[in-house]
């Protein structure tokens, strides 16, 4: 895929992002309107298709290397398609090497703590792929929607410092996190307000999908604004070199899926990762031991 649109989807550090500038449909430039929909949904179908066998080889590669971990952050509205996307993306991938987390309304015990504490504990090992579905982010989004949910804290004001220090920890989290070996991919699942409304409604009317319904859904629905400026200064304030935001358009699922098994799996393979290889003297060893495999008598 080409490199450069690639790029274009992440947010540069210091740019003030604004999301009403960024399409959430597939035709994101003139070569793709161009082609067309219908071909361009096809040629991205097997672009996934390709992609989840890369990712399930470059998954055995991270594991046998056991040098980095891989720290997929899923951001986004109600329905913007998180769930779906980690099933797709990583349904080739060997579960041995992946875990996902997925973080709720925080419980007491985690509120007795600091707000990084439940998130460091979840984090995935060396050689292992961890996705995060929702994550501290949340921390500078629903709860800056809803300040009162802020509890067991110390008095203080909590303006534009209080926010700016969250955004400082959690990008200090994430430099002291990549240095030592875990590369971090942030996906912001950018859908309107219009494909939620649509989303919503399918899960009202198809009974299989009702269970996925929840009345605090459309409660934040009516933030929609409120949301949508909080996305933007947390991309803003916490896209960094190191450690940069995607922005992805989601109104299609088959769109966002694509672009992100794409950076994913581009990503590992920048690693350069190689199968450990094995010094003289256990190669002797082996040799040995399939000597004596083969020499062993039948019984
Ligand atoms: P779901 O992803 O549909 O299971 O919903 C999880 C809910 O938990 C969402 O409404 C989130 O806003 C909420 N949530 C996740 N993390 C936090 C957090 N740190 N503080 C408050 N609410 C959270
Ligand atoms: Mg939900």
């Amino acid at each position: 895929m080409n490199e450069r649109y690639l790029k274009r989807l992440q947010v540069r550090p210091g740019m003030k992002v604004r999301l009403g500038e960024y399409n959430t449909g597939w035709a994101q430039n003139d070569a793709l309107k161009e082609a067309g929909k219908e071909a361009v949904k096809e040629r991205a179908m097997e672009i996934l298709e390709e992609n989840r066998a890369q990712l399930a080889s470059a998954q055995e590669l991270l594991w046998a290397s056991n040098t980095y971990a891989v720290l997929i952050i899923l951001q986004g509205m109600d329905t913007a398609g998180k769930d779906g996307t980690i099933k797709h993306v990583m349904s080739g991938v060997n579960p041995q090497g992946c875990k996902v987390q997925s973080f709720r309304v925080p419980t007491e015990e985690e509120l007795d703590h600091t707000f990084l504490w439940r998130y460091w504990k979840a984090l995935p090992n060396r050689g292992e792929i961890g996705i995060f579905n929702r994550s501290y982010y949340e921390d500078v989004l629903v709860v800056k929607v809803h300040p009162e949910r802020l509890v067991n804290l110390p008095p203080g004001k909590r303006g534009k410092k209080f926010w700016n220090a969250r955004y400082e920890d959690i990008n200090a989290f994430e430099r002291h996190l990549i240095r030592n070996g875990t590369v971090i991919l942030k996906f912001y699942l950018h859908i309107s307000k219009d494909e939620q409304k649509k989303r919503l409604l399918e899960r009202l009317q198809d009974r299989e999908k009702l269970w996925k319904f929840s009345l605090s859904d459309l409660e934040e629905r009516k933030f929609w604004d409120i949301y949508q400026e909080v996305y933007e200064d947390a991309l803003t304030m916490t896209s960094t070199e190191m450690a940069p935001w995607y922005i992805i358009p989601a109104d299609h699922k088959w769109v966002a899926r694509t672009l992100i098994a794409e950076i994913i799996t581009t990503k590992i393979r920048s690693l350069d990762l190689a199968y450990p290889t094995l010094s003289g003297e256990s190669m002797a060893q082996l040799k040995e031991a399939r000597r004596h495999l083969e020499e062993e008598e039948e019984e």
